[in-house]
């Protein structure tokens, strides 16, 4: 079975117990499901089928080697959102033609690397940013791909916090300086102006603001290339979102896929996606497993677990929610509690009011879909070192991180 499920009151990785991985690697461990990934691309890829389309997988949600590579090898190319994430989709194998790079403050270094590099697009974020690219690639005598990203000022309906496309928002340029702002800078030797972008924001679960904001590209595109500018792509950035409460309620891919071909099919241009969270966030979890029950006279009763803010950071940080389940389905009757994890913040909290099978302190739970914005969000605080993770893969598991040491730890320091 691919995915997470339960066999003979057992959860499982594509068939592979998480008991066993757990006991094998300890917890805390975060565990991939390949097949999960795999499905995962070819519903978007399908979806897509009918039009010239390239998949920019967003390094951001999960850069660890194996999964990038995983993805490179599902036809994928790579949305790189730093000079590091560059780097690392490099050695994943991606050429420079193949990666995409965004970014609101891209460094004096990580441009050059860029321009030097000879990227498939720099998504440039503003005036200054242009100018900046242009006299680099001038001064190299060459000339850089750029995208440019506008902001529609669009309401994504997520988390204020991982909503990108409003104007108040730090992210691209307002859309109606876009067309002068291009025309102007079309005539700089150092720019090849090839795309236009936008992005609006991570876990969009309507399909109407990505639907608007294609219709917004699909507008400027028009002017563009009316003004005589030959556009090659339009980039309508990631932000899908994905069925954390487990309702079944999520943007269909399909229906997804209509309407951003419909706004932007008439232009004939490709289009280029950048899926983060959609394609990796339900293929992971993290697994944990219980040090401590207590329970306060006439208050709540606390379950600690062995993972906390430093494997997974999105509920203390935007108050996300993450369904808990035990790694042993049954026999015990279900008690509520609060399961938090050991670091010393009270922001350090995975749920509060949770059922599970009455916690006892060695039992093993798995918090879901921590595939993406999970490992690569993991920290040292407290001195707690970056768990282990596990890709479950055509039959077989491998470590693909093992845990950091107290060496690995203490090796940059003096
Ligand atoms: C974060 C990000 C993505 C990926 O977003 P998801 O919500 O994970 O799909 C894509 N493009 C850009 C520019 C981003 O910043």
């Amino acid at each position: 079975m691919p995915g997470f499920t339960y066999e003979q009151s057992m959860l499982t990785c594509d068939g592979v117990p998480l008991a066993t991985l757990a006991e094998a690697v300890g917890t805390p461990c975060y565990v991939y499901s390949g097949a999960t990934i795999r499905s995962r691309v070819a519903d978007l890829a399908a979806a897509f089928a009918p039009v010239p389309h390239q998949l920019h997988y967003a390094l951001k949600a999960n850069s660890t080697l194996a999964i990038v590579r995983l993805l490179r090898s599902l036809g994928c190319e790579a949305d790189a959102n730093s000079g590091g994430e560059i780097e690392v989709a490099l050695r994943a194998g991606f050429i420079p033609d193949q990666i995409v790079f965004t970014g609101v403050g891209k460094s004096r270094d990580e441009l050059e690397r860029a321009v030097t590099l000879g990227l498939k697009a720099i998504n440039a974020e503003s005036a200054g940013e242009l100018e900046r690219i242009a006299a680099i690639a001038e001064a190299q005598s060459t000339r850089a791909r750029v995208a440019l990203r506008v902001n529609p000022d669009i309401d994504a309906r997520s988390h204020p916090h991982i909503s990108t496309g409003l104007k108040r928002n730090k992210f691209g340029v307002a859309l109606e300086t876009a067309v002068p702002l291009l025309t102007a800078m079309a005539e700089r030797p150092g720019l090849e102006i090839v795309g236009i972008h936008a992005h609006i924001g991570s876990q969009i679960t309507t399909i109407e603001p990505l639907a608007r904001a294609a219709r917004a590209l699909a507008e400027i595109a028009r002017a563009l290339v009316g003004a005589g500018l030959p556009l090659q792509h339009i980039d309508v950035g990631g932000g899908v979102g994905i069925d954390y409460e487990g309702t079944g309620a999520v943007v269909d891919v399909a229906e997804y896929a209509r309407a951003v071909i419909e706004a932007t099919r008439p232009l004939g241009l490709s289009l280029i996606l950048e899926p983060g969270r959609s394609l990796v966030g339900p293929a992971g979890v993290l697994v944990a497993t219980v040090v401590d029950v207590k329970e306060h006279p006439g208050g709540r009763r606390f379950v600690v677990l062995d993972a906390g803010m430093t494997e997974l950071l999105r509920p203390a940080l935007y108050g996300a929610y993450h369904r808990i389940v035990p790694l042993a389905a049954g026999g015990r009757p279900p008690v509520l509690c609060d399961v938090v994890g050991p670091v010393c913040e009270s922001s350090d909290t995975f749920g509060v009011d949770r059922e599970l099978p009455d916690p006892r302190v060695g039992d093993r739970v798995a918090v879901l879909d921590t595939g993406a914005y999970g490992a690569v969000m993991a920290s040292t605080y407290n001195r707690r070192p970056i768990p282990p993770e596990v890709l479950v893969d055509e039959g077989a598991w491998r470590v693909v991180r093992r845990r950091m040491s107290v060496d690995d730890m203490l090796m940059a320091e003096a």
